[in-house]
């Protein structure tokens, strides 16, 4: 597993790339765009050159977008939804600008609707984005802690999804630790079935894996990360994570909550000491 964290692009899209040198990060995640507002000054082309220049020595198959918080694919309000669809397709169309080959979205939350509703929509959009945009970039489910009415809380909703679509080959599966935690999947003490029945199932579609500790015991549906080993998961955890042959080709990008002016440099480097 290449080892990484999301950086910030304030300052210019590239310079995520340098904030991920500095860390030592072998692999980066990053917003395409300024996350919680739905519209967003068009990408500048000067940054992303540099971005691209950047990206190629760090490794463009070592980067992954996030999606921003507001967009809703399962959203049964029809101005939320189309102001989602839209913005989902700008964010693929950056990453295809920025040579960026996974994007990371929550599926989504069905209020107002049911579960059915919400898996069947957010198949239905992915559907109508790839099919109007061709886009090459790979979207990623990430699984989600289940607060409220998320959908995406069971690898059974993703399933079902890329069941329901027919651009199935464009959808793959992030997983985080601490949501997988919170939804109660018991990673600490089922470790091999958890992961076993994830690899049957889902294969080399797992591409990125976030690795945050959780500060909510198992089962507590409340996403809230923790820093390496200071929670509820502990250290054993990751340690087996870092060291798993069958997430070898994984992105494993951390989001523990370092604090405002800090860098993710000692995380980094605590989850590199893990290896055997
Ligand atoms: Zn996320």
């Amino acid at each position: 597993m290449r080892i990484g964290a999301h950086q910030s692009i304030s300052g210019g899209i590239y310079k995520s790339i340098e904030r991920a040198l500095h860390d030592g990060c072998e692999a980066l995640q990053v917003f395409v765009r300024n996350a919680s507002r739905w519209e967003s000054k068009p990408l500048n082309e000067k940054d992303a050159e540099k971005f691209r220049q950047k990206a190629e020595d760090f490794g463009t198959e070592n980067i992954c977008a996030h999606a921003s918080y507001l967009i809703n694919l399962a959203s049964a309000s029809g101005d939320i939804y189309s102001k989602s669809l839209k913005a989902c397709a700008d964010e693929l169309s950056r990453c295809g600008k920025l040579g960026i080959p996974y994007y990371v979205i929550h599926p989504g939350s069905f209020t107002g609707s049911t579960l059915e509703d919400g898996i069947r929509r957010i198949a239905v959009s992915l559907d109508r984005i790839y099919h109007e945009n061709g886009f090459r970039t790979m979207t990623l489910l990430e699984i989600t802690a289940g607060q409220g009415s998320s959908v995406g809380c069971s690898f059974e909703h993703m399933e079902e999804i890329i069941n329901l679509a027919s651009c199935s080959e464009k959808i793959g599966l992030c997983l985080d630790s601490c949501h997988m935690f919170s939804a109660g999947y018991d990673i600490v003490n089922d470790y091999d079935s958890v992961f076993d029945s994830l690899s049957e199932k889902f294969g080399d579609k797992i591409r990125v894996f976030h690795l945050n500790d959780a500060k909510k015991p198992l089962g507590s549906r409340v996403d809230r990360h923790a820093m390496i080993g200071k929670g509820e998961i502990g250290e054993e955890f990751f340690r087996k994570a870092v060291n798993e042959s069958g997430f070898g080709h994984m992105l494993g990008i951390l989001e523990t909550p370092i604090g405002e002016g800090s860098t993710y440099a000692s995380e980094v480097n605590l989850l590199k000491s893990y290896r055997i």
